[in-house]
């Protein structure tokens, strides 16, 4: 169910830059967004591109250098100037730290926001049994962080986030403190309390599982650019960079000459002929994502072969085996998944799903077509 105070975020024409020393440096550069109420809404980009800062803008402790922030029709800051105050925006954060007070009680670091806002004694009790309750950690309030697993120091962080029934949950790279497998549960605990009361979430990661499993859409922050937004499958299939397609998942790359003298363009990968239709000639990447690229067997309808490839390295994660290969007669290296291991140095057969190929400038990286 969704409460009816929920907000929409709306951002136009952001930027933000700073200045260090004589450097300055342009973190948001014209940011244009409109996130949904009740929206889970992802980021993604690589290191230094802006997501923190992004949020900090969001959360209003930056204020956008030019340009004004919305949330629902009232502007909360404009031009350099925070119009309501961070304190006002009703938001919970979670950092990738969770930045929790050590010499504090679990409790005492949950009650901390609502102290701040004078609630009394009672309510501040009655809020805290109830949200530790809900996270599951009512047993830990006595203790100290350092005296609790990080996965329950991370439901204290998002339990301190919540207790003051945020409108806006702003979720910063939350879960890379977290081991492979709790990290799983955390976010099953987020899509959770999203699901609850369908509070406008943002999620900063650098991690596309995280994207892919919470994300109803993503951005994508490249040196301060907003360079993609839609569903995070829609980014996966259709990337708009060389730079984007890797940071949603993993992708083969190879550097291919596209021939166009005859009909249908065509180039050569290992030998064989692949059609590129409606590309131009010239020099281009392609990209094949380890899904798209097997070790033939039985099972092969819609792959073509190309080929013979000698695996050189089989190692095992997340419930398959990864699985390193390179062409028999060249050095070119390229990454597939399977369900079994192989033997380093045997020689297998290699098909492809033609129609799956993605194409990008060789230059800049840009997606062709
Ligand atoms: P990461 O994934 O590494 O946390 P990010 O995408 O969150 O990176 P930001 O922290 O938003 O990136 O930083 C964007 C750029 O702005 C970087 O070049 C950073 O050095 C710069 N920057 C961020 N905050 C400040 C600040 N307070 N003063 C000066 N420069 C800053």
């Amino acid at each position: 169910m969704q409460r009816d105070d929920i907000m929409e975020i709306r951002l136009e024409n952001v930027n933000k830059t700073f200045k260090n020393g004589k450097r300055v440096v342009e973190a948001l550069k014209n940011i244009n967004i409109k996130i949904n109420d009740g929206e889970f809404f992802g980021v993604l980009g690589p290191s230094g591109a802006g997501k923190t800062t992004l949020m900090r803008v969001i959360a209003g402790l930056e204020t956008p250098t030019t340009g004004s922030v919305y949330f629902d029709n009232n502007v909360v800051a404009r031009d350099n100037k925070n119009i309501v105050d961070v304190e006002d925006r009703n938001i919970g954060m979670v950092f990738q730290t969770w930045g929790l007070y050590p010499h504090l009680s679990v409790y005492d670091n949950i009650a901390f926001p609502l102290r701040v806002k004078r609630w009394s004694e009672d309510e501040i009790k009655k809020r805290i049994y109830e949200i530790t309750d809900i996270l599951n950690i009512r047993n830990t309030i006595n203790l100290k962080p350092g005296q609790i697993s990080g996965g329950q120091q991370q439901r204290v962080a998002l339990c301190r986030a919540l207790v003051k029934n945020p409108t806006i949950l702003i979720l910063d790279e939350p879960f890379s403190n977290l081991d492979a497998v709790i990290k799983d549960s955390a976010r099953e605990l987020a899509r959770e309390i999203h699901n609850r009361d369908t509070i406008t979430t943002l999620i900063v990661s650098h991690d596309p599982a995280d994207i892919f499993s919470l994300a109803d859409r993503a951005a994508v922050i490249n040196h301060g650019v907003m360079e993609q937004l839609a569903e995070p499958l829609e980014i996966y299939d259709n990337p708009k960079s060389l730079d984007i397609s890797k940071l949603i998942g993993d992708i083969n790359t190879f550097e291919v000459e596209i021939e166009n003298d005859n009909d249908t363009p065509f180039f050569d990968l290992n030998g064989t002929k692949i059609e590129a239709p409606g590309y131009p000639a010239g020099r281009a990447i392609i990209g094949i994502r380890p899904e798209d690229i097997k070790i033939l067997d039985n099972d092969d309808k819609g792959y073509k072969n190309i080929g013979e490839a000698t695996v050189r390295v089989s190692s095992y994660a997340s419930g398959q085996f990864k699985i390193t290969l390179s062409f028999v007669n060249s050095d070119i290296q390229f990454s597939i998944n399977s369900e079994i291991p192989y033997k380093t140095g045997k020689n297998v057969p290699i098909g492809i799903r033609e129609n799956k190929i993605k194409f990008f400038d060789i230059n800049t990286g840009a997606a062709l077509k």
